[in-house]
């Protein structure tokens, strides 16, 4: 499948270089060209001069974008000159909703939509070892494969348009937790002048273990926050998962809610581009 990439940041650029890895790279566009430009270097896939013109050369689209909005903006122009038949797979974190238009718009103009959010972080972008959470027709799923299966490990189908996105968002209130909870510890082992080092080996090994810590743990110790996951996006993942509970009778998710204060406060203080590790700086005394 001749297949194109919109939006070349951190996760974007890394599966364009895996795509082009497995021979299915064709077009690429970033709205900051000199991105594109780069990625062009590196694989000499085309640079397309807008999003209607790649839609309109390729078979498969991957977008990889920011927020709701953004995806939204860019599925209208694709819409502009998709070709019938076109796959248009949503990598994106955003809402269930924003999924289930963005297909509404791509289907009605003879495209087929998926939303295909991805977790496993920059690394499992750049290894190709993303976990991708499927929402739309299964058939479809099975024409995507061969794409999907160039920038991930783990496919699965969730259900139907919008599903996709409502389990990244039990992904992401699950990653907020998980972030209180290793910023707090180590900044706790920290503070009682532990060796630090010899702390994580020990615990990685044992039922406090994780992916997060094992990222992110000597890092964060060491005082830099260099993204992985901005800060920024993981606020805005976690607003659309408050937005989503409270539509529901459930308990309501007061871990999200505590996170999103203060990433709140650290985004405040200038820190949004940085890693959400940087919520580190908040344990610290
Ligand atoms: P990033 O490095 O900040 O890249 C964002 C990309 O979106 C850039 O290419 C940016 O273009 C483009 N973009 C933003 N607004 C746009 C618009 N209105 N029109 C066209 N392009 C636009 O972010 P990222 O870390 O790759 O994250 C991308 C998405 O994946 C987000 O939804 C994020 O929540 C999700 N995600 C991230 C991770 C992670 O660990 N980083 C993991 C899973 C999922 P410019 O270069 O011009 O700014």
């Amino acid at each position: 499948m001749k297949t194109g990439v919109i939006g070349l940041g951190v996760m974007g650029g890394a599966m364009a270089l895996n795509l082009h890895k497995a021979g299915l790279l064709h077009r690429i566009w970033n709205r900051t060209v000199s991105r594109a430009n780069e990625i062009c270097e590196q694989t000499g896939v085309a640079v397309s001069d807008s999003i209607s013109t790649l839609a309109s050369e390729c078979d498969a689209i991957i977008i990889c974008v920011s927020k709701d909005e953004d995806v939204l903006e860019v599925i209208n122009a694709i819409a502009e000159g998709i070709k019938p038949g076109t796959m248009v797979i949503d990598t994106s974190t955003v809402s269930s909703k924003t999924a289930k238009q963005a297909a509404d718009i791509i289907i009605s103009n003879d495209g087929e939509f998926l939303d295909c959010p991805v977790t496993g972080g920059s690394e499992g972008a750049k290894n190709a070892t993303l976990s991708i959470m499927v929402g739309g027709d299964e058939a479809k799923l099975n024409t995507a494969r061969p794409v999907l299966s160039a920038i991930g490990k783990k496919i699965i189908h969730i259900g139907p348009t919008g599903s996709g996105q409502a389990c990244k968002a039990v992904n992401q209130v699950i990653c907020a937790g998980i972030n209180q909870a290793v910023t707090e510890g180590l900044a706790f082992g920290q503070g009682m002048e532990l060796d630090m080092d010899r702390v994580l080996e020990a615990i990685s090994a044992g039922a406090a273990g994780n992916w997060f810590m094992d990222h992110r743990g000597k890092t964060m110790l060491a005082g830099t926050f260099e993204p992985g996951f901005k800060l920024k996006l993981h606020h805005k993942d976690l607003k659309i998962c408050l937005d989503m509970a409270s539509t529901m009778d459930e308990a309501g998710l007061p871990l999200t809610s505590m996170t999103v204060a203060d990433y709140e406060e650290l985004i405040g203080q200038g820190h949004g581009d940085e890693d959400i590790s940087a919520l580190f700086r908040l344990k610290k005394n």
